[in-house]
């Protein structure tokens, strides 16, 4: 009941983000008091396994001592402050540690406040260094077919899910999409290298056609995630870098999903051994604490800004909680926790206990496939396996799985007909295998008919 009363109050005056309201009428909304760990509890102390770490944020469990903490401590010092003419420690020493770990390459941080703002952000300062380098006919952004890269109109624009993207149109910037190396959608006979392999001839193509008018690629490293957990293979990244440096364009590389930990590398450009020209993060930097996120960028793009006012060369981009100390507060806890515990190490094995879990799917005739990259596993839910025919989007049998998780006490939550894990690192073996046990039994039921 106090689930139900609270629904109406919230019905009432809340519009929930990505959601066709109207399917609350059917659909349960639940309302959270608590969490700690993995788990979240409602109301009425139904509790709910984060499977998707809220949004692929949460990577050290909700209500972790360790960064609430240290978001307290922050908070009886100083909460926020302007970041244009003054500064504050959590800001610096967070940029310092960040351009430690992050690829050589990258040396500057400019702070946003998500993951779509870094996406803009990003953009704006590749077109702008081009500007500033006098080449002003560099107007164009090359992206990959099937990314996701934000909700804002620049970054809904590099981003190529139809979904999001079709009914703003005639609103966005158009860039030049090349064919994602996703290994999913490899063409009879390839295996995931052949597959990148053709995709940077393409990619190659599309440079060279248009050289002298393209500012940067942008791309997912290792998995376009929004766009139905799709992973490829790591040469194509080396590759790209190594054609970005050939046509002379910037390479943006948004790990806002992937960044921290969850390919099984602390970021995944470092599985292709390579330094992009812009690094976006976001989500797990504050531990899915607090919204903030960074770009990071080279000596060589900070300094074609570096000049007298007049000029107009400056970056004059600003978010009002840029650099936000609580937020920095939260991400230098985060980084601690890397630091001092084997985090990645332990990722590995319970990455693997995250495979064991669904194995029996392997042969499922309504399964194309599972695949994993580190803390990532998709399972792809198909009409048929053999031809990998697609379910209607129509027919929502991901909501079905969606349905039954919650009826069973585990938050998945499908995108389209792909039903993923991507937990926080927190989670036990027994947990893994509860939710094993759920997404299971949920694409029985939602294939069954
Ligand atoms: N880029 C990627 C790769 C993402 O996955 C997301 C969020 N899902 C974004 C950008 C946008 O981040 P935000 O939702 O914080 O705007």
């Amino acid at each position: 009941m106090l689930n139900k009363e609270f629904m109406a109050r919230d019905l009432a005056v809340l519009w929930h983000p990505c959601t066709q309201m109207q399917d609350h009428e059917s659909l349960p909304l639940i309302p959270i008091r608590s969490g700690q760990g993995v788990w979240l509890e409602d109301l009425e102390g139904k509790r709910y396994l984060d499977a998707i770490s809220s949004w692929w944020v949460n990577i050290f469990g909700h209500n972790n001592p360790l960064i609430s903490t240290a978001i307290k401590q922050q908070l009886d010092r100083l909460e926020h402050v302007i970041l244009a003419g003054f500064s504050h420690e959590p800001a610096v020493e967070l940029a310092e540690r960040l351009v430690a770990m992050t690829p050589d390459r990258l040396s500057r941080v400019f702070y946003a406040d998500n993951g779509s703002a870094a996406v803009e952000v990003a953009l704006k300062m590749s077109f702008h260094y081009w500007l500033n380098r006098g080449e002003p006919r560099r107007q164009r952004f090359v992206n990959l077919s099937g990314s996701y890269h934000g909700e804002t109109l620049g970054a809904l624009a590099l981003g190529d899910v139809s979904l999001y993207k079709d009914t703003y149109g005639p609103l966005l910037l158009e860039p030049i999409v090349a064919p994602s190396p996703d290994a999913w959608q490899g063409q009879e006979g390839e295996d995931s290298y052949d597959t990148a392999v053709r995709c940077l001839l393409e990619m190659e193509k599309i440079l060279s056609a248009n050289s002298g008018e393209i500012c940067a690629v942008i791309v997912e490293p290792l998995i376009q995630c929004a766009g139905g957990m799709r992973m490829y293979h790591p040469h194509y990244l080396s590759g790209l870098r190594s054609l970005c440096d050939q046509y002379n364009v910037h390479l943006i590389a948004d790990e806002i999903a992937v960044g921290f930990g969850r390919t099984g590398t602390m970021f995944a450009c470092e599985q292709a051994d390579i330094s992009p020209d812009f690094m976006c993060l976001s989500k797990g930097l504050t531990g899915g604490y607090l919204p903030m996120s960074a770009v990071l960028t080279s000596e060589d793009v900070y300094s074609a800004f570096y000049s007298d006012y007049a000029s107009l060369k400056g970056f004059l981009h600003s978010h009002s909680y840029t650099g936000n100390a609580l937020a920095c507060a939260a991400a230098l806890a985060t980084l601690d926790i890397f630091a001092n515990q084997p985090v990645l190490e332990n990722n590995v094995k319970l990455a693997a206990l995250m495979m064991d879990s669904v194995s029996t799917l392997t042969d499922h005739p309504h399964v194309g496939e599972i695949r994993q990259t580190g803390m990532v596993l998709a399972i792809e839910m198909v009409k048929q396996r053999e031809t990998r025919e697609a379910w209607p989007w129509q027919e929502r049998r991901g909501l079905e799985v969606y349905q039954y998780g919650l009826s069973q006490g585990v938050l998945l939550r499908p995108l389209g007909n792909i039903v993923y894990f991507m937990p926080p690192y927190v989670i036990n073996a027994e947990e893994i295998a509860l939710m094993g046990r759920v997404a299971i039994e949920g694409i029985e039921r939602a294939c069954s008919q």
